[in-house]
């Protein structure tokens, strides 16, 4: 048993090794891809359900690799988490979307009242420069904070360590929103709902599979969107994807919504044109 063993040792180490390579090689990729221009930011409508309008656009990064065609931000996000390139690509997506709705609020008539949803993961948090790049960029783009949300997940706001904590009411206090993500797939969210410094919550698309179909999972919703209610937040539902989740949605009462069925994530030069389409109820 014990040679076996070492042979599944021989075996399995090769292997290991190249998935380290692999990884290690694809982060060297995205640094240069990112200093290279690789990297873009597509957009995707947040509507109001009611009547369809655009209430926010969120800013989703997209990797457009020479060799491997466009990567999607679940396989190359949390690789940039972990070596600590987010913090660069962060930095980037600020430096890119900022100027953007700079230029779309010129041109789109009532974009003032649209927000900008942009992700923040939590190394960013503790990015020296973070408070003053944000408070600097909004400034020379002449956008009001409250245009500005950053997504954040529940976990990060739940954070107890202090300087995280700090940094979270201070971008507060510049005046841009706060956004729980991903809502439902943390721990301990129901707790700490009240006392998070948040003030819009979304819900992740996994809650609502089903819903059209399901009345247990129905009830289930309904439930979730009152917890939220009552802790004083506006939800937004993440994902929908047909016509008849949209529907049972705005029976429920939830007010904003995001997904496929509304539209794709797009590139900023076809976000002008989302403005003039009428999104299906
Ligand atoms: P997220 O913030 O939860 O973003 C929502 C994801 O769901 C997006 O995937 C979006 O394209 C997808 N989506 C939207 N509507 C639907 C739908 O109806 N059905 C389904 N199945 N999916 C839908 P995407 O763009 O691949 O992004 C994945 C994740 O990568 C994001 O999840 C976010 O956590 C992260 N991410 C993306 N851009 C950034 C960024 O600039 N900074 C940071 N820190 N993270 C980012
Ligand atoms: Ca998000
Ligand atoms: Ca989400
Ligand atoms: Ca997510």
């Amino acid at each position: 048993a014990k040679s076996r063993g070492r042979n599944n040792v021989q075996l399995f180490a090769p292997s290991m090794l190249e998935a380290t390579q692999e990884r290690s090689r694809m982060a060297a990729e995205l640094r240069s891809g990112l200093e290279t221009g690789q990297l873009s930011l597509y957009y995707q409508p947040v509507v109001a359900l009611a009547t369809g309008r655009i209430i926010g656009l969120e800013a989703l990064v997209r990797w457009r690799h020479p060799e491997r065609g466009m990567v999607l931000p679940d396989t190359f996000i949390p690789l940039a988490e972990e070596t600590g390139l987010i913090v660069d690509i962060g930095r980037w997506a600020l430096a890119e979307a900022l100027p953007q709705l700079k230029a779309w609020n010129a041109v789109v008539p009532g974009m003032r009242d649209v927000k900008l949803h942009v992700n923040l993961s939590a190394a960013e948090l503790l990015r020296k420069d973070l408070l003053d790049d944000v408070a600097g960029t909004l400034t020379r783009c002449g956008i009001a904070p409250e245009q500005l949300v950053f997504e954040i997940t529940e976990t990060v706001l739940m954070t107890r360590e202090t300087e995280e904590a700090q940094v979270l009411a201070k971008l507060g206090g510049l005046g841009v929103g706060l956004q729980i993500d991903d809502f439902g797939t943390g721990y301990s969210s129901i707790s700490y709902l009240r006392s998070l410094p948040a003030d819009t919550v979304k819900v992740d698309q996994s809650l609502i599979k089903g819903i059209d179909a399901d009345e247990g999972q129905r009830d289930f919703v309904a439930a979730v969107l009152q917890l939220i209610r009552s802790a004083g937040l506006q939800a937004i539902v993440e994902g929908i994807e047909t016509g008849g989740e949209a529907g049972r949605l705005r029976e429920l009462g939830c007010v904003y919504g995001q997904g496929f069925h509304f539209s794709r994530p797009v590139p900023a030069d076809a976000v002008v044109s989302l403005f003039n389409a009428d999104f299906p109820p």
